[in-house]
C-alpha cells in the first residue's frame, strides 16, 4: 500500500457500495473491483498496488500535455487565490476568460474568432444544438431547425448530446433522440465499405447527407455536426474523399458545419485541430477535453464572424451555465496553450511522434488479428478479425474479443480501450519514441495472448 490511502481491497469495496462509475457495468465492478489509479506522471499512471501502467489514451483522449505538469498547479493556485470564480453573466467578465477567448480565436482556422465557453464537451454541443437555431431562427428562418449527425458518431451524454450522437445503446435508453436530430451513416470502410473501394466508399457515405438534405427540404436543416475522426466509434478515419465533398455540400445548401474536436483538437491529430488535418473549414468547432488537458474540466463552442454577428444583433441568446469562461479553468486553459505551443509539443507531436507512431502502429498489421491498422497523429486503431482477407467479424458477440484483448493489456499495464472488436489509442502528445517502443511491445503481448486464448 503506497502513503495515504486505505487497502485496495477496502477502497475497492467503498467504491463498489457508494461510487456510481459513469458507462461501468456495477455488478462486474463489484465482483472485479475497480483498479485505483492514484498518481501520474507523463504517460505513466501508478494505482493503488504501485504497479505502473502506460497510459495510451490520455485518460480519456485529454491529457495531450502529459500528467504532472506544475506550471498547471501553479496557475491554478494563483488564479484561486485572486479569483476562484466570478460569472461572465449580464456585463460582466474575466481576465482568464478574456485572454482564453482572444488565444482561442488566434489558434482556429478561419474566422472562428469568437467563443462561447462551456463546462463540457456534452454540454457545449447542447450549446451548439441551441444556438444554430437561435441563429438560423434571429435569419428569419426558424423553420431551419433540423440538425444532421451520423450514426456511431459521439457528441457527449446530454439529452441534446447523445441525442447528436449515433450510439444506439444510449437512445435505446430514455427515449432518444430527441425531435429535430437525424441521422446518416458513418464513414467505417472497414466495417461497411464491402466492395467498394475506400474513396468511392467516401463519396457515397457523405453524398447520404445530400440525399438527406434535399429528401428533409434544404429550408429544414440547419447544420451537420461530425467529429474529424470519430473517436469513441472506434477512431473511424474516414476515406480522403470524404470531408470535401460534406464541405462542398454544406456550402452548396447553405448548412452550418460544426465540427466536434472535443477529441481531435489541441494537437491530437498531429495540427492544432482535426478539421486542418481533414481539410475542411467548419462554421463552429466544439472544444472540451485536450483544451486543458483534462487537468480541469472546461469546454467551449468557437463560432464564425457571420454566426456572432447575426447572434449579436438578434434578441439575447438565454443560454449560459454557471461555470462559463470560469476564471480558473481559463487560466489552467491558457497556460496549457502556452506550453502545447512554446515546448513545441503540438509540433513535434506532428512532424516527429506522430510518422514514429505510424510506422510502429501499422507494424502490428503482421499480427494474425490484425486486419487495419489507422492512425491519423496521435489516435489510432486496429481492427481485430478472425479472417484478413474478408474483413470478417469473430463469431462471438461483437467486443467479445476486444474486451478480452483489453483485459490482456491492462493486465500488461498498458491502458489500450476496445470499441466492439478495435482497439484504439490516443496516447499523451509528449509520448517518447522509447515509450511508443514500449506501448507497441505491451500491445502486441497482449495480441498474442488474445490469439493463444481464441485459439
Ligand atoms: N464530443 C466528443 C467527440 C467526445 O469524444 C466527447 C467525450 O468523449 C464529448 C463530445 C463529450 O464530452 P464530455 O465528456 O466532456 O461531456
Amino acid at each position: 500500500m503506497s502513503d495515504n490511502h486505505l487497502p485496495t481491497a477496502e477502497l475497492q469495496a467503498l467504491d463498489a457500495a457508494h461510487h456510481m462509475h459513469p458507462f461501468t457495468d456495477s455488478a462486474e465492478l463489484a465482483r472485479k473491483g475497480a483498479r485505483i489509479i492514484t498518481s501520474a506522471k507523463g504517460v505513466w499512471l501508478t494505482d493503488s498496488d504501485g504497479e505502473v501502467i502506460l497510459d495510451a489514451m490520455a485518460g480519456l483522449w485529454c491529457v495531450n500535455i502529459g500528467y504532472g505538469r506544475q506550471e498547471l498547479v501553479d496557475v491554478a493556485a494563483r488564479q484561486m487565490l485572486q479569483l476562484p470564480f466570478y460569472n461572465t453573466f449580464f456585463q460582466t467578465s474575466t481576465v482568464p476568460a478574456i485572454m482564453l477567448a482572444k488565444r482561442l480565436a488566434e489558434l482556429a482556422p478561419g474566422d472562428l474568432n469568437h467563443v462561447f465557453f462551456n463546462g463540457s464537451g456534452s454540454d457545449s454541443n447542447d450549446t451548439n444544438l441551441r444556438m444554430v437555431r437561435h441563429y438560423w431562427a434571429a435569419k428569419g428562418q426558424p423553420e431551419r431547425s433540423i440538425v444532421i449527425s451520423r450514426w456511431n458518431g459521439y457528441h457527449g451524454s446530454t439529452m441534446g448530446a447523445a441525442s447528436l450522437g449515433g450510439m444506439k445503446g444510449m437512445h435505446a435508453q430514455g427515449g432518444l433522440p430527441i425531435p429535430g436530430i437525424v441521422h446518416i451513416d458513418q464513414p467505417d470502410w472497414w466495417s461497411e465499405g464491402g466492395d467498394m473501394t475506400p474513396e468511392d466508399f467516401g463519396l457515397e457515405r457523405a453524398r447520404q447527407l445530400e440525399t438527406k438534405i434535399l429528401e428533409l427540404g434544404a429550408d429544414k436543416v440547419a447544420a451537420f455536426i461530425a467529429e474529424p475522426v470519430q473517436g469513441a466509434g472506434g477512431v473511424i478515419v474516414p476515406p480522403v474523399t470524404y470531408w470535401p465533398e460534406i464541405q462542398r455540400i454544406c456550402k452548396q445548401y447553405g448548412i452550418l458545419l460544426i465540427a466536434d474536436e472535443v477529441i481531435t483538437g489541441f494537437g491530437r491529430t498531429g495540427n492544432w485541430f482535426g478539421c486542418q488535418t481533414m481539410g475542411f473549414t467548419p462554421d463552429i468547432m466544439t472544444c472540451a477535453k485536450g483544451i486543458t488537458s483534462g487537468y480541469i474540466p472546461l469546454g467551449a463552442s468557437i463560432v464564425s464572424d457571420e454566426i456572432f454577428n447575426t447572434l449579436d444583433a438578434a434578441d439575447e441568446f438565454a443560454h449560459g451555465y454557471t461555470y462559463a469562461g470560469h476564471p480558473v479553468a481559463c487560466a489552467v486553459a491558457l497556460e496549457n496553450l502556452r506550453l502545447l505551443d512554446e515546448d513545441g509539443i503540438v509540433e513535434r507531436a506532428g512532424s516527429e511522434i506522430a510518422p514514429y507512431l505510424k510506422e510502429k502502429w501499422e507494424s502490428l498489421t503482421d499480427h494474425p488479428l490484425v486486419g487495419e491498422a489507422k492512425i491519423v497523429g496521435l489516435m489510432g486503431s486496429i481492427a481485430l478479425t478472425p479472417n484478413k482477407a474478408t474483413r470478417a467479424k469473430f463469431a462471438s458477440p461483437t467486443g467479445t474479443v476486444g474486451y478480452y484483448c483489453r483485459e490482456r493489456c491492462f493486465a500488461n499495464n498498458l491502458v489500450m480501450r476496445h470499441v466492439g472488436d478495435r482497439m484504439i489509442i490516443s496516447p499523451p502528445l509528449i509520448i517518447t519514441k522509447a515509450e511508443i517502443d514500449i506501448l507497441i511491445d505491451r500491445a502486441r503481448l497482449s495480441l498474442d495472448e488474445t490469439l493463444a486464448y481464441l485459439n
